[in-house]
């Protein structure tokens, strides 16, 4: 291991939030030369994994949990991946896939999830942009599609700069229960 770059996202009161939630705020008391402060966030706010409860009404919570291997980052090339731009990504079998955008509603087409999981069987599907569904759709039918297929969803990672190409990926998350999501921290080395 040569390389090691966090791509989580810093989260702080400005930072881009999914259309409609708070941006997260904070109140900070210093006393005695002592600093505590309270976050008011969203789960989805900055990196996080969604679990099953998020789209599913008896889905599962957010069990916490750590992966560590192989994976493949790669580049969308428009607003909308689909599933023959899927076929042009060097996947392998049980891949752990993370695209990045320029564009910030960039969003995967249901067809190229299905890709994804009937061709490749990914373990992980890892987003650096807020959500792989279209911000207008209500009904979430690409959660729903990798949530059920038992895909690790990760969203919002900063994957600036990162060039195509194999990874490992470390990802951590702390165990929230009964809650639908909860906040990661995602590192890549090569
Ligand atoms: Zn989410």
């Amino acid at each position: 291991m040569k390389n090691l770059l966090d791509i989580s996202m810093p989260v702080h009161e400005r930072m881009s939030v999914f259309p409609g939630d708070p941006q997260p705020s904070f109140s900070t008391v210093v006393e005695s030369g002592v600093t505590c402060s309270i976050a008011t966030l969203s789960l989805h706010a900055g990196t996080h994994v969604d679990a099953p409860l998020h789209v599913f009404e008896n889905g599962a919570d957010a069990k916490g949990g750590f992966i560590s291997g192989p994976a493949c980052v790669v580049h969308a090339t428009g607003p909308v991946v689909d599933a023959a731009q899927v076929r042009t990504w060097p996947l392998r079998r049980r891949d752990r896939v993370l695209v990045h955008s320029t564009l910030p509603q960039c969003r995967i087409d249901i067809k190229a999830a299905r890709e994804l999981v009937e061709r490749y069987r990914i373990l992980l599907l890892g987003l650096g942009f807020l959500s792989p569904d279209a911000m207008d759709d209500p009904l979430l039918p690409v959660h729903r599609y990798l949530l059920e297929n038992s895909v690790v969803l990760v969203e919002n990672l900063r994957l600036d700069g990162m060039a195509p190409g194999r990874y490992h990926l470390h990802l951590g998350w702390p165990s929230l229960p009964g809650r639908e999501a909860a906040w990661a921290k995602a590192v890549l080395t090569w």
